[in-house]
């Protein structure tokens, strides 16, 4: 994309690496894709990153060489490359790039049982340790470059909505309009979307994450449509429940509920506040109108190089909200003889509260 303002890339390792001390690690393998991606540049699907307190070693295979040494130099990286034939080789290069590192971390959400096994071979002079949220910790906080990527995304689902929405009144079915809406976006730029769009209408609207079929969109019901694109790698994420016309009265008393509900929970983000407490912002007004066994998700979740990534704005979740966290507030409603409800947001977290990333109006009736 033209126009984004450049990412502090070569910036984030030393981020990461001040969190090795409480981790108790001198190293760190990074294996999550996501993670290599935000560390490196590197865009590819193949490759692991080691960060030892020094340095930094990036070993894919024959397939990205140019690619990965290309990207690294475009996002002002200072790493090793390696390009391995084999896993083997790879690994080798990596073992040998923190032998001087005792204690090696491991990211224990995103290593298979099959991997840990394999590591524990090859690293046997390291002390393997499992760690948890070391990048996804750093990557809660977006930088501005970040912002201006999910920004970009937020406004061509924005636009790919408005144009597309009046084409409901004809009847589509809901994989028609859901094709409709990721062609939309990305013809406005998305590389593509940031997961299979969910256009729900009718009882299928009961279903938090209905998958769109073949039946046609009626009226007076209500659609649930959540969807998002991706731009430079970083994704957005809204939701609107529309109906074409009247969806009469219990319909609306339940997205009236679910607007309410949504607003809570925004005007409850802020820095400082707890994640838990946005969702009991939002929870309190469903509960209150007496829908709260139908709020069967929790509230939100931050947004960036993953669709869901940290954190969790959930009952259950510790922490709190910092400036620069990319956060969705979705309160839902889902009625198994009626319908369902969702209204969703994307914010950023600013110094003294939080803006709204995805903009595009809220009316139940077209
Ligand atoms: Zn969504
Ligand atoms: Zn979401």
């Amino acid at each position: 994309m033209n126009g984004l303002p450049v990412m502090d890339v070569a910036g984030r390792a030393g981020r990461v690496r001040a969190g090795f001390a409480d981790a108790g690690i001198d190293a760190l393998l990074v294996t999550r894709l996501p993670n290599v991606r935000y560390l490196t540049g590197f865009t590819g699907s193949a490759a692991m990153v080691a960060l030892t307190v020094d340095g930094t070693l990036l070993v894919t295979d024959g397939r990205y060489a140019e690619q990965s040494r290309a990207q690294l130099a475009a996002a002002g990286v200072d790493a090793r490359v390696v390009v391995g034939a084999t896993h083997a080789d790879q690994v080798q290069a990596l073992a040998e790039f923190v032998a001087g590192s005792g204690r090696l971390g491991l990211e224990a959400d995103g290593v298979t049982w099959a991997q840990q096994r394999d590591f524990t071979g090859r690293f046997a002079a390291h002390e393997l340790v499992p760690t948890q949220d070391l990048v996804e910790g750093v990557r809660r906080v977006k930088e501005p470059a970040e912002v201006a990527r999910i920004k970009a995304a937020c406004a061509m689902a924005d636009d790919a909505l408005a144009e597309v929405l009046p084409t409901l009144a004809d009847g589509p079915t809901e994989r028609e309009f859901a094709l409709a809406l990721e062609f939309g976006m990305r013809r406005r730029g998305a590389t593509k979307v940031s997961f299979d769009p969910i256009v729900a209408a009718g009882p299928n609207g009961a279903l938090p994450h209905a998958r769109p079929s073949e039946r046609p969109i009626g009226r007076a019901e209500l659609v649930v449509i959540d969807f998002g694109c991706i731009v430079d790698g970083y994704c957005s994420d809204m939701t609107r429940t529309v109906s074409v016309g009247d969806p009469g009265p219990e319909a609306t008393r339940i997205w009236e509920t679910v607007l309410a509900s949504q607003q809570a929970g925004r005007a409850a983000v802020a820095p400082g506040v707890e994640c838990a407490a946005v969702d009991g912002a939002s929870r309190g007004v469903i509960d209150d109108a007496g829908y709260g066994e139908w709020f069967v998700h929790s509230t939100g979740h931050g947004v960036g190089l993953e669709i869901h990534e940290a954190p969790r704005v959930a009952r259950t979740t510790t922490g709190t909200l910092a400036p620069g966290y990319v956060v969705t507030v979705e309160p839902g409603v889902y009625l198994p003889d009626v319908g369902g409800v969702r209204i969703e947001d994307t914010l950023v977290v600013t110094s003294d509260g939080a803006v709204a990333l995805t903009e595009f109006p809220k009316q139940l009736v077209l």
